[in-house]
């Protein structure tokens, strides 16, 4: 009997919700983890965006060949997710400040406005920051040049991972078309519903996910987007 043979197991379907996206690269399967946190699966390849602990037990999730981290944040940077998911020629790609944290990690830097081609895929780390929502001393929770976001390419199919940013300049002038973007949305720290609508019209993705969005509810970003008939908003379970 082949009952067992026609199913390809991958860990984290089943755990977790996702979507498949046509890419010009084949498909990629994203997997929605929470919060800031994600999966992709992507011409056998397994990519995760800020894995952490506290959205995962990651000693059960499929080993990395490849992990993006936006900011030092710990909602973002968990050293012990990392260590569970390396496995020989994984590559880690982090900012600066996160690499100070991890000394001894075998990571690669990017700053804002480096690009890279790793494990198949093409990494653009642009600018992730507040210009508005600051700390009560007046320094913003985010300063400019210190966080990432990422622009990913799955052929020529390009994805927006915001990081932890405002809508900021960087933002809205992104050359060239994003099919699928993922924008913050929880208080104080990242975006208003309407910050992220005015994102969106600048960048027009044909898929917008709302994510990090804590208590802001995602309704509202549907209904300010609602004349848009191009931006089709994804609600998923990103709190
Ligand atoms: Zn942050
Ligand atoms: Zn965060």
């Amino acid at each position: 009997m082949l009952l067992f043979c026609a199913v390809v197991v991958f860990p984290g379907r089943g755990q977790f919700k996702s979507d498949v996206i046509e890419t010009t690269g084949g498909d990629l399967e994203i997997f929605f983890v929470g919060h800031g946190t994600l999966m992709f699966s992507f011409q056998g390849k397994v990519i995760h965006i800020d894995p952490t602990m506290g959205e995962a037990d990651y000693s059960t999730m499929p080993d990395a060949d490849l992990i993006l981290i936006t900011h030092q944040h710990g909602d973002h940077l968990d050293p012990k997710a990392i260590d569970q998911l390396l496995k020989d020629g994984t590559r880690v790609v982090m900012t600066r400040a996160c690499k100070e944290q991890v000394k001894e990690l075998d990571a690669i830097v990017m700053d804002n406005g480096d690009v890279e081609t790793i494990q198949g895929v093409g990494i653009e780390a642009i600018p992730a920051y507040n210009i508005q929502h600051v700390r009560p001393d007046g320094n913003p929770f985010h300063p400019k040049g210190e966080g990432n976001g990422y622009i990913l390419s799955f052929g020529t199919t390009r994805v927006l991972i915001g990081g932890d940013t405002e809508n900021t300049p960087e933002l809205k002038e992104l050359k060239g078309p994003i099919e699928v973007a993922f924008l913050p949305m929880n208080l104080p720290y990242t975006m208003t519903p309407e910050m992220v609508a005015d994102a969106a019209r600048a960048i027009q993705p044909g898929i917008l996910y709302p994510y990090h969005f804590g208590n802001t509810d995602p309704q509202k970003l549907v209904k300010l987007l609602e004349d848009e008939k191009g931006i089709e908003v994804r609600i998923r379970a990103l709190e």
